[in-house]
């Protein structure tokens, strides 16, 4: 299968310290690729780079074979206006750690924000979508709810519905269920399951070792900036090659 994602070589560095020192990864398409590492190993601004919010030092990233922030025309790089970007970002949906929904709008008013004012469809068949979304990960009776009036883990099912609206490519998740009271952990790991069952691809930081076993066709162990190590779950999280990978899985296990 081809590459959803192409990662080459990025490097990224905030002032002088260097988050990102190298990173290469392929994520095929229909695949589940989770990402695992300690606090403050780039595992966030990996995925902010795919999603266009952050840009790379160096190297380059493509999702289905569009480089992101980039054009190439022979061997040079240009980059693209903020209008191209915009555009390339509707094919990628991100996920945060605390929602980000937002807190004026109704549930069903969050959805279909993006698809509008984005892909300017009808608002009637926009709004169709959106309900089947609700119904897809199980709040369809909370459309004209409130953020405020929900529990974080129905306000994370609401986050992955918006994600879902503008139909993307791509779905990246960063650690959707660490702010989570860890009863409600669940219902929204079901609901990222399910999606991978249908095929989705996604990148999905979490530190959640079960769910990476169960759902992940690769797991990649991030440590300072770079990537140490990375297989089938089975081999990374059963039998890891590396100590620092062992030491961190002896911690979160
Ligand atoms: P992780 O998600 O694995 O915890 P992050 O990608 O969030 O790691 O952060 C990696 C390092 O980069 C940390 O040391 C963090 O403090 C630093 N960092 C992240 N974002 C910024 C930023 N916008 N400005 C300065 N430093 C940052
Ligand atoms: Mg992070």
């Amino acid at each position: 299968m081809s590459a959803m994602v192409d990662i080459k070589s990025v490097h990224k560095s905030f002032g002088s310290v260097e988050v990102l020192r190298g990173i290469d990864l392929e994520v095929r398409a229909g695949e589940v690729t989770v990402v695992l590492g300690p606090s403050g190993s780039g595992k966030s601004t990996l995925l902010r780079t795919i999603n266009h919010l952050e840009k790379v030092d160096s190297g380059w990233i493509s999702v289905d074979g569009q480089l992101v922030g980039y054009r190439r025309s022979g061997d040079k790089l240009y980059e693209l206006r903020e209008r191209e970007i915009l555009k390339q970002r509707t094919h990628i949906g991100f996920v945060f750690q605390n929602f980000h929904l937002f807190p004026h709008l109704t549930v069903l008013e969050n959805i279909v924000e993006a698809p509008l004012s984005a892909l300017k469809r009808p608002r009637a068949e926009v709004v169709d979508s959106a309900r089947k979304l609700l119904d897809r990960v199980g709040l369809a009776d909370k459309a004209d709810a409130y953020p405020r009036q929900l529990s974080g883990g129905q306000q994370q099912r609401v986050a992955i519905a918006r994600a879902l609206a503008l139909e993307p490519k791509l779905l990246l998740f960063d650690e959707p269920t660490s702010a989570l009271d860890p009863e409600l952990v669940g219902e929204v790991l079901d609901v990222i399951r399910d999606l991978a069952h249908q095929g989705t691809t996604m990148i999905v930081v979490t530190h959640e070792i079960g769910f990476a076993r169960e759902v992940a066709d690769t797991v990649v162990f991030m440590d300072e900036g770079r990537i140490v190590e990375r297989g089938a779950p089975g081999d990374v999280l059963d039998a890891p090659r590396e100590d620092r990978t062992r030491a961190f899985l002896s911690k979160v296990l």
